[in-house]
């Protein structure tokens, strides 16, 4: 059954600057449903005179907030994951019309996008400083953790929900305030989430959000009231965000693109591994930075490789393509035909290379009537080798390359020559190989058994290497250290 579309008119998207919905004056482009090729909104490239508004409306908002009591910032998110609760449904459905993942997806999107705000709503301890009596006779020393301004947020395509949340209610409810650009690929339901943070009586100016791509997030970075740039996206733009953060002296955190490996080892259990390997490469159609890319298979066994090449070729072979928000579909298109031409380009390569396809998801099988634009069904490689174009570039759509490793060393090797590191994954039985596994794998997120290494709000989220450009990562008590400064007092009484 499809489910009903809760946009039906094409509206222009507004930016929120100082608690006010805005215009703007920019160009606007199109945001297209993938799989329907509809329009379903415009949005603005907002000019530098908008974003500078946004910055400064955060800037004058600070001070205020900043004194607001922690109890109280909470109670604002506290008001903010009520309102996201009720807009569950909508909220998920408007990220599989603009993004193409199924609806399951989506309502783990906003699942784990809620779970941020939750875990935000424990400032009032997480955000706690430490003392020492007597450090010397008589005197007490103590760290407090500050707020420290103006904090920005420049957003990928592939989680348009639930990316920026990894960030902003972790700086709101330490004291900052903030300024979110999304995808202009997907801006949709963060606009419908910042209705919610206007609803929930967050004060003017403490959280606004400006559309716009390139040149937009670029006044961002540059800008000298920023104090910290929180970016996901692709390596080569990541790295130049790094850099301008260096070059000015601010924090960053920047997460990266990634070419993640999965290792079945000959002990593993194949029924139980197969619908892991199956969510992680062909899960969000592949466009997830925790996708699994090459699948390696261990040993010299040629009946136990073929054994996992055929099972999973044969069930990605069935999987059920077609319109997100058709509840019987397992796999949606792809984002956008940009996205589309660049994952068969990688085929071509592939063939090119001398990889042997044996599942070509150009031979498009769709459930139900759609335009084809988007549409890219799983694929298959075997064959392949590390020093392969498909087995070391990412390509961010639902392709799998397989490899051979001939024992753990092996594959460990591999996967540590990679330049990314983002979540490698074991499966095995084995407790030895797991740990072996996890003690010497070069990558920020390591699964054991577990194909999409996604870490709860609780706990940090970043990678290694060309995955990640910073020191503290994403969500958790990283987020809380790197949306504040410590500030150490030391007191003695005359
Ligand atoms: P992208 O790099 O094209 O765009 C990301 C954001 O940067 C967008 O908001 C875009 O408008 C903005 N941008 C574009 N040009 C810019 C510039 N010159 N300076 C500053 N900002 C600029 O990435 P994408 O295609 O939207 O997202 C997919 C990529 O994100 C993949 O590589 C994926 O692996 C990565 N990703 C990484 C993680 C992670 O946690 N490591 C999570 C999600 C996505």
């Amino acid at each position: 059954m499809v489910l009903e579309e809760p946009i039906i008119e094409v509206t222009l998207l507004k930016n929120f600057i100082n608690g006010e919905w805005v215009e703007s004056k920019g160009e606007v482009k199109d945001v297209i449903n993938p799989a329907t090729q509809k329009t379903m909104a415009k949005v603005p490239m907002s000019t530098r005179g908008e974003v500078n508004m946004a910055i400064k409306a955060a800037k004058e908002a600070y001070p205020d907030w900043r004194r607001t009591t922690p109890l109280a910032r909470v109670r604002c998110l506290f008001r903010l994951k009520e309102l996201m609760e009720e807009n569950f449904e909508e909220l998920s459905r408007i990220q599989t019309m603009e993004h193409g993942k199924t609806i399951d997806e989506s309502r783990g999107e906003t699942r784990r996008g809620i779970e941020m705000v939750e875990v935000a709503t424990g400032i009032p301890s997480l955000m706690m400083g430490y003392n020492l009596e007597d450090i010397a006779a008589g005197i007490d020393e103590y760290v407090i953790y500050q707020p420290m301004g103006v904090f920005c947020h420049i957003a990928p395509f592939n989680f348009p929900f639930m990316v920026p949340l990894w960030f902003f209610p972790f700086a709101l409810a330490t004291g900052n305030t903030f300024v979110v650009k999304p995808s202009p690929r997907d801006p949709i339901s963060q606009v419908k989430l910042a209705e919610l943070v206007d609803e929930a009586g967050f004060p003017p100016g403490v959280y606004n959000i400006v559309h716009g791509g390139a040149d937009v997030a670029s006044i961002l970075v540059e800008h000298p009231d920023i104090k910290g740039v929180t970016f996901v996206g692709s390596t080569e733009i990541g790295k130049d965000v790094y850099k301008k953060c260096g070059e000015t002296g601010r924090r960053a955190i920047v997460q990266t693109s990634a070419k993640n490996f999965m290792v079945v080892m000959p002990d593993a259990n194949i029924e139980a591994t197969i619908p892991a390997l199956m969510t992680s490469f062909f899960g969000n159609t592949g466009q997830r930075c925790l996708s699994g890319a090459n699948l390696v298979i261990v040993g010299k066994d040629n009946a136990f490789y073929n054994k996992v090449l055929n099972a999973f070729v044969d069930t990605a072979s069935r999987i059920k393509v077609g319109y997100g928000l058709d509840e019987s579909i397992q796999m949606g298109p792809m984002q956008s035909m940009d996205g589309v031409q660049r994952a068969t380009g990688y085929i071509e390569k592939g063939l090119e290379e001398g990889a042997k396809l044996i599942l070509d998801g150009r031979k498009l099988k769709i459930i139900g009537d759609y335009p084809d634009t988007c549409f890219l069904n799983p694929t298959v490689f075997d064959g392949v080798t590390p020093e392969m174009t498909i087995a070391k570039e990412e390509i961010f759509g639902p392709i799998a390359s397989v490899m051979r490793a001939e024992n753990l060393d092996k594959a460990i090797e591999m996967c540590n020559a990679n330049p990314f590191g983002n979540g490698n994954a074991i499966f095995t039985s084995s407790g030895k190989s797991a740990r072996e596994f996890q003690y010497r794998i070069t990558s920020g997120n390591v699964g054991i058994n577990i194909g999409i290494v996604a870490p709860m709000a609780f706990f940090p989220f970043g990678g290694m290497k060309d995955s990640f450009y910073g020191v503290l990562h994403g969500q958790g008590r990283d987020a809380i250290r790197f949306f504040t400064e410590s500030k150490v007092v030391i007191q003695r009484w005359f």
